[in-house]
């Protein structure tokens, strides 16, 4: 054995004794009541566990999805109630002239195009990470090529304000939502949360 290899052969064995030390350490610490404050008459209390937001759980900050308005111009219809109070708006409506851009409010995913009763032409976006789903509805029309599958960044056009589905047809506006996905990620699914917190923070 050469004298470079003999070193890094005991310093190997020096890494392994000392590991191996370490983990016995902590499993002795662990395990050992007699490091236990002593007076058994005190009365120890166990603290709470700290309850902290799983790391990337929060929602990302979202960039106004309607080119043109400012964020503190727009007002919070989340919790209206809608269709003669039968249910929550669960959205943010943005007014704007029809034609007006619709952009990505996020980097993402187009998840689905779909068409229906209520919101008209619709796209649905994931955000990269699959947990929220962002959903644009009442188009006036899809940016041109457009598809399902398409990588989007935040403020790629996607589309056209217009009035769509059940818009008034005087009032265009974008019905801008935000959905917290199930774990089996459907696009369809999920739990609605404010918006409006993500685009603008009061002052
Ligand atoms: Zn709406």
């Amino acid at each position: 054995m050469r004298p470079v290899k003999r070193m890094s052969f005991a310093l190997a064995a020096l890494c392994v004794v000392g590991l191996a030390w370490v983990a016995a350490g902590t499993t002795s610490d662990r395990n050992a009541p007699q490091s236990l404050p002593h007076p058994s008459t005190k009365t120890y209390t166990i603290p709470a566990p700290i309850l902290t937001t799983p790391s990337g759980d929060a929602p990302r900050p979202l960039s106004m999805p309607v080119a043109g308005i400012d964020p503190s111009t727009i007002h919070d219809t989340f919790d209206e109630m809608r269709g003669g109070d039968t249910r929550r708006h669960d959205a943010l409506d943005i007014l704007a002239p029809r034609g007006t851009n619709v952009v990505a409010t996020d980097d993402g995913t187009v998840k689905k195009l779909f068409t229906s009763v209520p919101g008209g032409l619709t796209v649905y976006e994931f955000d990269p990470d699959q947990r929220y789903c962002y959903y644009y509805a009442h188009l006036d029309a899809y940016a041109a090529g457009l598809h399902e599958g398409q990588i989007l960044h935040r403020g790629d056009l996607i589309g056209y304000v217009g009035t769509t589905g059940n818009a008034p047809k005087d009032t265009p506006h974008l019905h801008f939502a935000v959905i917290r996905l199930d774990p089996d990620r459907r696009w369809w699914t999920g739990t609605a949360i404010d918006p409006y917190p993500l685009l603008y923070k009061r002052r």
